[in-house]
């Protein structure tokens, strides 16, 4: 068993003694070296009381750790990381406000299935359980309870190679989700003996095991594809995640079926693949008598299954989450497992049947396509100064058509909305978006955990709204010296800058920011290239050379105060009376 030795002050409280190197260790050596035992190699963080001297330890041990200004967006760092990697991305907070900052992250990757740990030191149990009073005192683990995939507390350094593997397995097996960890202060100051805590450290077999799905529900699904005169495929960011790229790509065009990607499945096959129906979504939706939804949700996105789609279309879903099944629409063939071998079991099976797809369908949406995008260019021809999103995203799309490599990070409202209908993706993995929550204040903390997790370069373009949630760890980005450039829409303000207030005094309405404000001044602070640009030609040469930096560049885009609509697509979602003040 552990020697765990504590030192009683003034206080009262319990202080861990001092270890004596190099035959005595802390709680937090033991939960160091387990995350490295783990092939964790980043961490993202910001440190303090109880946590500091394990971050200081995890750099020493050869785990990156890149420290931020805001929990909330070292959350979405190691969430973005757990996306691209299958593999947990790391979080690391302290007690309290922090902890509760880095949870709005941690429960945002839940809800989108993406894996990460995060890791909160918390004040002594004692005082917390009898509600005394303590520093930073806060009951974190039922605070964090039923809003993460799994919650856990380790209170003993033996135990902590245990909660590490329960913690990971959590995060990577089933469902992807966030899972939190709390630690207190006692357990990550337990002195214990060296020898003996590297003899508790072991490695997980197996941690996100594969998930056969049944020969049965593979047979009912190619049943009912095979029948349909209007097939088409929903691609989500599950599959995505699957890294499966060229399996996914084999069945897609192996059926020869329409396939719509959802916004970050764009690029896994790319945008401009003949078989895409990004540009007929509403045919898909209206027409399709039989849609395979693979890693993707017939949630709030598809309308919940219902509206504009085909009351009597059918769903085949390829799912690793069997509660997902049925939770909107009937799902008449569920083919549950885990991706790869759902498609390879599909692949295996597919010369035994013979597809009816009656080839007019694949013709309409192709001729679609073609009129859609005619229509589509069009919108990016006036070069308008100053500049609309459009004009804006004319020369972002220049840019990025010569630098497809770059992963493309993007929020706001008309921000979000025209640069996915704007810029073609063409590599899997390469767009990160506010997702299944809709969420704002993603854009710096996803742009370094995308940078950090690839060695890759970023491309995040923000509404200037959304900028304002995470524009302080652009600083972060500068100090790690990360290949990633911020390119700011400022239409001043939520939506556009435009807002009445109906009051008639001098302050600002609900939505308006600030048209004039010099975000390029604000990258200057931190020592990055900066530019401020107001026209199209302008956008397109400072990105060009921004891009080609390899380092941190923020790009200031002004745009009109009219530019932008309200809530973007989604003005719909609102109740009607907000509509009587906005634009
Ligand atoms: P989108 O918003 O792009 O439609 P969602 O996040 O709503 O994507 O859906 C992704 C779905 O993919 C989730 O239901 C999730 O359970 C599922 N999923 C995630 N990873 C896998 C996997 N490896 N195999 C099968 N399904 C997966
Ligand atoms: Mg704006």
């Amino acid at each position: 068993m552990a020697t765990t030795t504590t030192n009683t002050t003034q206080s009262g409280t319990q202080q861990p003694a001092t270890p004596t190197y190099p035959n005595q260790v802390t709680g937090m050596y033991v939960l160091a070296q387990m995350l490295k035992k783990l092939g964790v190699t980043d961490m993202y963080g910001l440190v303090g009381i109880p946590v500091t001297d394990f971050s200081y330890i995890c750099q020493a041990e050869g785990i990156r750790f890149v420290g931020f200004r805001h929990e909330q967006q070292a959350g979405m760092a190691a969430a973005t990381h757990g996306y691209l990697t299958k593999t947990p991305g790391i979080l690391l907070t302290v007690s309290s406000l922090g902890f509760l900052n880095g949870l709005t992250a941690t429960i945002n990757a839940t809800v989108n299935c993406y894996p990460m740990i995060q890791i909160s030191g918390s004040s002594d149990r004692e005082p917390i359980d009898l509600d005394q009073g303590t520093y930073e005192g806060l009951d974190q683990l039922n605070v964090a309870k039923g809003l993460v995939k799994a919650a856990y507390r380790v209170n003993k350094p033996e135990d902590i190679p245990t909660a590490v593997i329960r913690a990971y397995r959590a995060a990577v097996s089933g469902r992807p989700g966030g899972v939190y960890l709390d630690v207190p202060t006692p357990c990550l100051g337990a002195v214990v003996d060296r020898e003996q805590a590297m003899s508790w450290l072991e490695t997980p077999v197996d941690p996100a095991p594969a998930m056969i799905p049944s020969a049965e529900s593979v047979d009912r699904a190619l049943k009912l594809l095979s029948a349909a005169k209007r097939p088409a495929i929903v691609l989500g960011k599950g599959a995505q995640y699957a890294q499966i790229d060229d399996k996914i790509k084999k069945l897609v065009e192996t059926l020869g079926v329409p396939f719509l990607p959802m916004s970050m499945a764009k690029g896994l096959i790319p945008d401009n693949h003949p078989q895409s129906a990004i540009a007929a979504r509403s045919t898909i939706l209206e027409e399709a008598d039989v849609v395979m939804l693979v890693g993707a949700r017939l949630n709030w996105l598809l309308s919940r299954g219902h509206g504009k789609w085909n009351p009597d279309g059918q769903f085949i879903q390829l799912e690793i989450e069997p509660t997902e099944i049925d939770c909107n629409r009937h799902i008449a063939a569920p083919v549950i497992g885990d991706l790869e071998s759902s498609v390879d079991a599909l692949l295996a099976k597919l010369p035994d049947y013979k597809m009816s797809m009656d080839p007019a369908w694949m013709e309409k949406i192709q001729s679609i396509t073609k009129v859609k995008n005619a229509e589509f260019a069009q919108r990016l021809v006036p070069q308008t100064v100053p500049m609309t999103h459009w004009s804006a995203l004319s020369a972002v799309k220049k840019v990025y058509d010569a630098n497809p490599d770059l992963i493309l990070v993007n929020e706001g409202a008309n921000t979000l909305d025209d640069t996915r209908d704007t810029l073609d993706i063409m590599q899997p993995r390469h767009r990160i978006d506010c997702a299944t929550w809709a969420i704002m204040g993603m854009g710096m903390g996803s742009a370094i955990g995308a940078a950090v997790a690839t060695g890759g370069r970023v491309l995040a373009v923000e509404g200037d709204s959304a900028f304002g949630f995470s524009g302080m760890d652009f600083s972060t980005i500068c100090r790690f010296k990360l290949p990633v450039t911020v390119v700011i829409f400022n239409n001043g303000g939520i939506y556009n800058g435009i807002g009445v207030n109906a009051n008639g005094d001098s302050d600002p309405a609900p939505t308006t920011l600030d048209i004039h404000a010099r975000y390029d001044k604000l990258g200057d602070a931190f020592g990055a290239k900066t530019y401020y640009v107001t026209t199209p030609a302008e956008l397109e040469q400072a990105l060009t050379e921004a891009v080609a930096l390899k380092g941190p560049a923020l790009i200031d885009v002004q745009l009109a105060a009219d530019s932008g609509k309200e809530s973007g697509h989604i003005g719909y979602l609102n109740p009607e009376s907000l509509r009587h003040f906005t634009v």
